[in-house]
């Protein structure tokens, strides 16, 4: 296996242990991914869980009424969001999602697996690679209780043979909550990780682990979130956690926020902000750097680091060192990044400009496009 790296980071920088809530905008943004089809018109009164797209499966996230189309942006693919102002009516859309009682197949559906027979192995991943981010740890932290009930249900319905809950060993609250809590599953099995990069990283994990990935499914503590209010509420989750932090913040935090919602909106809400500071959505490695104003929350969304305004070093020229060769963690020469076919094969780990000592930045950016034709005003 790859040889993994412990990020460098600023202890000072610590996250309260409280969570805040930001769960009534008053408007939020859907996106107008690709060339999908609105379904919905201008003025249209809509419902928390209604279809908005012909094909996305984004579902609507307040109640309210279909205003207009906003050029936004997003960590999503799309340039176009449809703008709905909040009601707070809450009405909601049934579901028809039928989850009682829970069966093999309910299960596997909502755990996206297709080949069902051959899954012996779940791996719930609560393991946050970005400095700074405790997106996924937050998830098990207030949810544990409902997470171990469900994994264990999961276990004994699917004929599962080993169930796994990973997490770092900084996160020790969570540790020690999970050991308590896991007396009464002995079926399942808490496995603690060091604090290295690309450890959240399926792959990496089971590698590290020695678990074969063919017969494993892996799930995110933010994902299992999504498949818990599925199998037991019905329902499609409309809020999720994002970690708030970095040197340019006062006060660093999880925040459970709407998704749909302007970024902007919960920082002047709840965030203090230092002066002079830039935003990155996504980490620093793999993240990148965005205009707070028009930034929208969608589910891709876990972090938000606010820095001081010293991360830009100036590119240098490259002095052939073969640094960034060798980190690849996927064994390829970043230099030739520009290749469009070669640039499929990267993960976008960042490892190659975090450790590149001239400072060029090998990153992609999006560049989202979408078609509106579908959207009729009346
Ligand atoms: S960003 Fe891509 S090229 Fe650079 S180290 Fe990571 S996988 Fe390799
Ligand atoms: S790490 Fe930077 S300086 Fe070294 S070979 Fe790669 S691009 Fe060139």
């Amino acid at each position: 296996m790859q040889k993994l790296i412990e990020l460098e980071k600023d202890e000072a920088i610590l996250v309260s242990s409280q969570v805040e809530s930001f769960l009534k905008p008053d408007f939020v943004y859907l996106p107008v991914l690709g060339d999908d089809q609105i379904k919905v018109y201008q003025n249209s009164k809509v419902d928390i869980g209604s279809q908005l797209f012909v094909r996305s499966s984004t579902l609507c996230s307040v109640s309210g009424i279909v205003r207009q189309i906003k050029k936004m942006d997003s960590w999503d693919d799309a340039s176009y969001y449809l703008e709905v102002e909040n009601d707070f009516e809450e009405r909601r859309k049934e579901m028809n999602f039928n989850h009682s009682p829970l069966t093999k197949e309910i299960i596997f559906q909502a755990l996206g697996i297709e080949h069902k027979d051959e899954i012996k192995n779940i791996v719930l991943n609560a393991i946050d690679d970005e400095v700074y981010a405790l997106t996924e740890n937050f998830y098990l932290f207030l949810y544990y209780e409902e997470f171990l009930a469900l994994l264990d249900e999961i276990r004994q319905l699917c004929l599962i043979d080993h169930i796994y809950v990973c997490l770092k060993a900084s996160s020790s609250e969570n540790v020690s909550k999970l050991m308590s809590e896991l007396g009464m599953y002995p079926e399942i099995e808490l496995k603690i990780v060091p604090d290295l990069y690309l450890l959240g990283k399926p792959k990496f994990l089971l590698s590290y682990l020695g678990i074969e990935e063919n017969n494993t499914c892996v799930i995110s503590a933010k994902e299992f979130y999504r498949v818990y209010h599925l199998l037991k509420r019905n329902r499609i989750p409309t809020d999720e956690l994002i970690t708030i932090s970095g040197d340019g913040v006062k006060n660093p935090k999880v925040v459970q926020v709407k998704i749909g919602a302007r970024l902007k909106d919960v920082v002047d809400e709840l965030i203090d902000v230092k002066d002079d500071v830039c935003y990155i959505a996504n980490g620093l490695m793999s993240g990148r750097e965005i205009h707070l104003d028009s930034f929208v929350i969608t589910s891709s969304l876990d972090s938000l680091l606010i820095m001081k305004n010293t991360l830009e070093k100036e590119e240098g020229k490259c002095i052939n060192c073969g640094l960034c060769s060798d980190i690849c963690p996927v064994l390829l020469y970043p230099k030739r990044l520009s290749e469009a076919n070669y640039r499929k094969q990267c993960i976008n780990c960042g490892l190659c400009s975090y450790i590149c000592p001239v400072h060029i930045k090998f990153r992609r950016d999006n560049d989202g496009k979408n078609s509106l034709s579908s959207f009729q005003e009346r």
